[in-house]
């Protein structure tokens, strides 16, 4: 696994001890020994991970700890504590002040090189998903969102025999949510989990007897499409660092050890439920930027940066299963002189009205999109030429049947379209790629309009 690793500590041997470990683990590695020196690397070489000896008295290593916290710059830097005194109150103050893990002296290098891996893991996923939010916010989709404030939904596994399980108290006290017991064996039996928890807090503390199944039940979870998001926290008992560690290389996301405080447990749920809820907000950010980004905002249809790829999809089945599909590009006649006559805003209601019309006339299976100002692109599968003519006609007499909403000071105004229609010839002709089929509906097109606006023009080869 490659990443870039800064360590942090005053004593010299301390320092090179650590680099020549994360150095035969092939990370990248910068070394300093106070937090000016390490500011200074952090802004001009920003590390994945930073190991902090938070022992050390000289400086406000926790103060430095939060400040990374709060920079947004730097928020998503991995913290590992080490050379903290082995107490909870030490471990709980290193965690309170943003370190993502404790790690007392000596330290397991086991464990350290498998919570190393896991916090690279997470961070490489949390970046990813910041950066396309971050797209989508560049390009302009950064539309008030519902806050966040879900409750958080959180499952304790726990062994069917504990009738009292002793971390359920704990953890809905901590994070003032009910918490769900449900039988570890039920969970291996079942994927069906309702409702998926955000959390899964595994009672491990009899991984001794359990080892098997416990592991089994971790790589599960993190592989079952239905919890795959969710995260994973590990009880396990003190003193069994190799079995944390390969709690860790199989996906959990977090391990503490059944003897520390209260505090620490659910401050670990805690930061786990809040990573969690922010994953789900970035994940929905991008899939509403996306939606946003092949929308057309004013009538809701699809736009062409959709339409191209839909329209090539459309074709490969085609292809495959030797059918036609048909392609019509429809064009409002003078509109133009709706806008001059009436206003952009008349002009805008005819578009909506027109783009509600073809929606509502169409298959589920069609394409509708806007292409261009008043240019719509509709695409059929599975279709022939004659039922596309059909179709072409339906629609162009739906747009003049009845006429347009122009507004309460306005009268109601009639609108043409006028319509070019292809269909690919899949059946012994050769394979025509869809923009030829659109070329040559865009060629009908204009036909149409020559020849009088308000009617179907079926393109030549198509006839
Ligand atoms: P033809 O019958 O030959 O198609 O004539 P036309 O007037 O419809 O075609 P032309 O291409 O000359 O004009 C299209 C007009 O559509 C010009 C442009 O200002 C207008 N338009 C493009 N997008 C929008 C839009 O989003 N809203 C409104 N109101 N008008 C638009
Ligand atoms: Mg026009
Ligand atoms: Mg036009």
């Amino acid at each position: 696994m490659s990443g870039r690793i800064l360590i942090i500590d005053t004593v010299a041997t301390n320092r090179i001890v650590l680099k020549v470990k994360m150095l035969s683990a092939q990370f990248s590695v910068d070394a300093c020994s106070s937090r000016i020196e390490a500011e200074a690397i952090i802004a001009t070489n920003r590390p994945d991970l930073i190991l902090i000896n938070l022992s050390d008295p000289v400086e406000d290593r926790h103060a430095f700890c939060q400040a990374l916290r709060q920079d947004p710059q730097t928020a998503s830097i991995a913290i590992i504590a080490v050379g903290v005194a082995d107490t909870s109150r030490a471990r709980f103050a290193a965690l309170d002040a943003g370190a993502d893990d404790v790690l007392p002296r000596p330290m397991n290098d086991t464990l350290l090189m498998a919570r190393i891996r896991s916090l690279l893991r997470v961070r490489s996923a949390t970046e990813e998903l910041m950066l396309r939010d971050g797209t989508s916010r560049a390009l302009g989709f950064e539309e008030a969102r519902a806050s966040f404030e879900t409750a958080a939904n959180v499952a304790l596994l726990a062994p069917i025999e504990t009738d009292h399980p002793r971390f359920r108290t704990i953890l809905q006290a901590g994070l003032s949510v009910p918490v769900r017991v449900l039988d570890t064996n039920a969970v291996l039996r079942t994927a069906n989990v309702q409702p998926i928890p955000d959390l899964f807090v595994i009672d491990a503390t009899q991984v001794e007897t359990q080892q098997a199944k416990l592991f089994g039940l971790v790589s599960d979870l993190r592989s079952r499409t239905e919890t795959r998001l969710s995260t994973l926290l590990i009880i396990v008992p003190d003193g069994m660092p190799e079995v944390a560690a390969m709690f860790l290389d199989l996906g959990a996301d977090d391990i503490v050890v059944a003897i520390t405080s209260e505090g620490e447990l659910t401050l670990r749920a805690k930061a786990l439920v809040r990573r969690k809820l922010l994953h789900d907000r970035l994940r929905d950010t991008v899939r509403d930027g996306l939606q946003a980004a092949v929308t057309d905002p004013l009538t809701g249809l699809y736009n062409r940066r959709y339409a191209e790829p839909h329209l090539a999809r459309m074709a490969d089945q085609a292809r495959k299963a030797d059918r036609d599909f048909a392609v019509m590009m429809m064009d409002i006649d003078h509109f133009k002189s709706i806008n001059d006559t009436y206003g952009h805003a008349a002009g805008d209601r005819v578009l909506v009205q027109l783009a509600e019309r073809l929606r509502e006339n169409l298959r589920t299976i069609d394409l509708v999109a806007r292409v261009g100002g008043e240019e719509f692109l509709v695409a059929l599968p599975r279709t022939t030429t004659a039922q596309a003519h059909a179709t072409a006609n339906r629609l162009r007499r739906l747009v003049n049947c009845r006429p347009f909403d122009l507004g309460e000071e306005e009268p109601e105004l009639r609108v043409t379209v006028s319509v070019g229609v292809a269909v690919s010839h899949q059946n012994g002709l050769p394979e025509e790629e869809p923009r030829a089929v659109c070329d040559k509906a865009d060629a009908a097109l204009y036909a149409a309009k020559s020849a009088g606006r308000d009617q179907v023009a079926m393109s030549r080869s198509a006839a």
